[in-house]
């Protein structure tokens, strides 16, 4: 049926500003996968919706369409509550690595099918990649078994898993048709659907880190993931969490490893550990514990060693080196040259997320295509946030680069993305709203 679909028509309905029917997207999908709609005449369409927008109702059949489009993971051997959390991606943000063994450890089950980063975003396979010896090619078979026996497994999302989004995301990533927001919730949703948790707390990023740059957007995005969840039968909630500036101190792969390992050995204190909280909580309370208990539980875990615990035995059921946990600084690769930046007195007014994850990926931590290598030992530590008072002298990033002309590139760039002005600029919150949960969840 779809040799003879009429792309053009289709086109020429979302020029005018029609909805596409269900029967259509599904059509569209199926075409475009076995080569009847080629990639000009999927262009025109993207670029007439994210002109004329796409709705929920197109929304939710793409989202379908795209789940069809490949396998799904089946689950139900998993005991419940099974969870997974999404981050929509920023710039120092590696809170899986520090939620997905807390749910462990809280009793969830957390089957992860995570990505690499593109531009100036990380990646949990990237970050994980750095730990010596671990593997993150593990097959369906090896994720289920480590998932019942520990509670979490964490590997790399093949190209069996919603391929059509796979194709079109390249697509849309070329002809500037990425920043709709229909596309987007499409897009993660299919993944989300076709791994099959039950439970989802999605953590939509707003700032200048994130696809989206403000709240508002943000929270759209954030609905918009919402209604699709629940109409594949998930219970999903939502936090709008900030990316104005990074998440962490630390930006750049094997030093976020090590930043959440400290967070695990409950030694590190700060935002990046509040939102690791702020998502377990909410994470638990959609899988039905009260709010009291799921706060009680976090702290529990986090503080009683246990999701240490947790992420050791995933390091060492994936062939990682498990004293990384005991020692990170010794085991995870590091950078020859170190260098500090001192940009004077006052206070910090900017750390432009965007910017500074530019930076990094020059430095050789991202990569700008699918494929290229990067370097897992290099980034920079962030000392000081915004609203903090610097004293002249004091360092205010630290950067860790494979060599001394690197390190004096990363040097002159910084004044574009870290300010430092006379006057207290406004800090912005963690945690700027959430959606469809009860409560923010912060302990
Ligand atoms: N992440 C995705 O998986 N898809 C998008 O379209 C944007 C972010």
């Amino acid at each position: 049926m779809e040799a003879s679909l009429d792309v053009v028509r289709l086109i020429d309905a979302k020029r005018l500003g029609r909805t596409l029917t269900s029967n259509d997207l599904h059509e569209l999908i199926r075409a475009y996968q076995r080569g009847y709609v080629d990639d000009a005449q999927m262009s025109a369409l993207l670029m007439a919706g994210v002109i004329q927008g796409f709705d929920a109702s197109e929304a939710a059949a793409l989202t379908d369409a795209l789940v069809a489009s490949g396998e799904r993971v089946d689950l139900s051997t998993v005991p419940e509550p099974t969870v997974d959390k999404h981050s929509t991606g920023g710039v120092g943000d590696a809170t899986t690595l520090v939620v997905a063994p807390m749910l462990a450890a809280a009793g969830c089950h957390v089957v992860k099918l995570a990505g690499r980063g593109l531009g100036h975003t990380g990646g949990t396979i990237d970050k994980l990649e750095s730990i010596p010896g671990m593997r993150l090619d593990l097959s369906r078979a090896q994720m289920l078994e480590q998932a019942m026996r520990i509670g979490v497994a964490i590997a790399e999302a093949g190209p069996e898993l919603a391929p059509v989004d796979k194709r079109l995301y390249a697509l849309r990533d070329v002809t500037g048709t990425v920043s709709d927001i229909a596309l987007i919730a499409a897009s993660v949703m299919s993944k989300k659907v076709a791994v099959g948790a039950k439970h989802l707390l999605v953590d939509v990023k707003a700032g200048n880190g994130a696809f989206m740059q403000d709240v508002e957007h943000a929270t759209e995005l954030a609905e918009m993931c919402l209604s699709i969840g629940r109409a594949s039968g998930l219970k999903v909630g939502a936090l709008i969490t900030d990316m104005s500036q990074p998440l962490s101190t630390s930006v750049g792969n094997a030093l976020e490893v090590r930043e959440s390992i400290e967070v695990l050995r409950n030694e590190r204190h700060g935002p990046f550990r509040d939102l690791c909280v702020a998502l377990c909580v909410n994470a638990l309370v959609l899988t039905g514990v009260s709010t009291r208990a799921a706060i009680d539980t976090t702290n529990a875990v986090l503080c009683d060693g246990s999701a240490l615990e947790v992420f050791r035995e995933m390091v060492a059921g994936q062939g990682g080196v498990s004293a990384v946990v005991d020692e990170p600084r010794k085991h995870l690769p590091d950078a020859p040259v170190i260098v500090e930046w001192s940009p004077g007195a006052g206070y910090v007014s900017q750390v432009h997320a965007g910017r500074l994850g530019q930076i990094v990926s020059r430095l050789g931590a991202g990569r700008w295509r699918s494929g290229d290598p990067i370097d897992p030992r290099v980034g920079v530590e962030v000392l000081a946030r915004v609203g903090a008072a610097v004293e002249a002298g004091q360092p205010v990033v630290r950067v860790h680069a494979a060599t001394p002309e690197d390190g004096d590139a990363t040097l002159a760039a910084l004044p574009g993305a870290v300010k430092v002005a006379v006057e207290p600029g406004v800090r912005p919150p963690l945690i700027h709203q959430s959606v469809g949960l009860e409560s923010t969840g912060t302990a």
